[in-house]
């Protein structure tokens, strides 16, 4: 007779991974250097020293395969982790499914997403050198309020950029951030050269999330010993989210399971390459095969519409160059509810892992149909799915009903990166009936592509 598996897969403060995984170490291909921008030659980690605390730009480089988790981001871990593994027993009965649907949960901390497992290392590597402020951009909030908790706990001053359409729009999560103590600041603004620029000559611009990283950049490495911090696409995050895929692997063994799909949305692909990277280990190295996922939105479909190519990570072009998949720095998405996927390019791990092939597949999916998977997630397994999220809930939906098809008794792994609590009024705008599903024109997309600035002899 079988054992029923929990609803809830647990792991105890112990079994806290003590390591995190740099899926590089086992990569065959690398991927592509960064590019300094100055020299237009291959970047080295002194190059981003101006940028970022050196601990966190010798990870950007490292191909050590394990880095371990210092003792004061583990006791700050240990506060909201482990997360649990979830078996969606309504979620596989409602869908008449043979498939195995398990989803492993990073919204019960209070920013509400996996975006502080990432915001607390940087934030100590930054306090042991001795940096006085950190500066950071915020689009829709989430990695403005991890940031914000992780400099509180460490007691370093914090600037963010706010992204001003949301500064406007989403009062209540910027009061989290100035209850953490964060200034909170709307950008464009006057304190950077590039936001007057910007503001001299369209005073009415509601920012977006490159205006907002060329902002904090800018203050950054223009004001003595402070330092400028980034939640997504880099190496360096996407090793501190290794503990996603590290604590759901053996959350999974615990019960004899293994995930024949790894599903997670993909904004700049933290959350996904972390969720993978322990069953990217196992593919990697020839133990298992998993099949991969990325889910984007089809209004900023890098993968799926974008090109590999080097480019600028924001719009001032003041950011080294990464060889990923881009819609181009110049593409300004439409302002879909996902504010967490709209970004232009992805992480050069998975966007390498992609063109190889290792990656498996990638799907756009759209917006209605995502909330209509949010919905139907919520009701029946009881926890609001941030917008983000519910991508990645859709593609596990859409893919229980093609192992339903074929018969099959598939189990597949998704990640549920976060809680909907300050994304009501996405869901207002559902409940409304005014939401639609959007994507770009071929001319939106091949103009943002033909201005991706060509790199000599890359
Ligand atoms: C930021 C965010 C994402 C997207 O970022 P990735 O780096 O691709 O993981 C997804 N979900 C939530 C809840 C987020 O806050």
């Amino acid at each position: 007779m079988s054992k029923k598996v929990p609803n809830r897969i647990l792991l105890t403060e112990d079994q806290i991974p003590k390591q995190w995984y740099n899926v590089r170490a086992d990569m065959k291909e690398q991927p592509d250097p960064y590019i300094n921008p100055g020299t237009m030659k291959p970047a080295v980690a002194e190059d981003f020293y101006p940028i970022f605390a050196e601990e966190l730009c010798r990870q950007e480089f490292t191909m050590e395969r394990y880095v371990d988790i210092p003792e004061e981001v583990l006791e700050y871990y240990k506060l909201y982790r482990p997360s649990p593994v979830i078996r969606a027993y309504n979620l596989e009965r409602l869908l008449d499914t043979p498939a195995k649907i398990y989803y492993k949960y990073e919204g019960s901390n209070t920013s509400g997403s996996h975006k502080l497992n990432s915001a607390v290392p940087q934030v100590y590597y930054n306090k042991k050198q001795g940096i006085a402020r950190i500066t950071t951009e915020t689009g829709a909030g989430q990695w403005g309020t991890a940031l914000s908790m992780a400099c509180a706990y460490f007691d370093m001053p914090l600037r963010i950029y706010m992204v001003k359409v949301s500064y406007e729009q989403k009062p209540y999560r910027k009061e989290v951030m100035h209850t953490y103590g964060a200034d909170v600041f709307p950008s464009p603004s006057d304190t950077t050269n590039i936001g007057r620029a910007i503001l001299a000559k369209d005073p009415g611009n509601t920012g977006s999330l490159g205006t907002a990283i060329s902002e904090a950049v800018e203050m950054a490495v223009s004001t003595p010993n402070t330092r400028y911090s980034l939640g997504s696409v880099l190496n360096q995050v996407l090793l501190h989210q290794s503990i996603i895929g590290m604590e759901a692997k053996t959350q999974l063994e615990m019960v004899d399971e293994y995930p024949d799909y790894v599903i997670g949305c993909s904004g700049g692909g933290s959350n996904l390459g972390g969720l993978m990277s322990a069953f990217m280990q196992d593919k990697l190295t020839g133990k298992a095969n998993a099949h991969f996922i990325a889910v984007e939105p089809s209004a900023c479909p890098s993968f799926t519409r974008g090109v590999y190519a080097y480019d600028f990570c924001d719009v001032g072009h003041i950011t080294p160059l990464a060889k990923m998949y881009t819609l181009g720095s110049s593409f300004i998405p439409t302002s879909i509810h996902a504010g967490g996927l709209r970004y232009h390019g992805m992480s050069p791990i998975l966007s390498k892992l992609y063109h190889d092939g290792i990656l498996d597949e990638a799907r756009a999916v759209g917006q209605k149909d995502v909330f209509d998977a949010a919905v139907l997630f919520a009701k029946h397994e009881s926890i609001l799915p941030a917008p983000e999220s519910a991508h990645a809930i859709k593609a596990a939906i859409d893919v229980a009903l093609e192992c339903k098809e074929r018969g099959e008794a598939k189990t597949i792994l998704f990640g549920l990166t976060g809680n909907g609590y300050f994304d009501l009024a996405a869901y207002a705008s559902y409940n409304s009936g005014s939401m639609e599903n959007y994507a770009p024109t071929d001319e939106d997309i091949e103009k943002g592509i033909s201005e991706i600035i060509k790199v000599p002899g890359l």
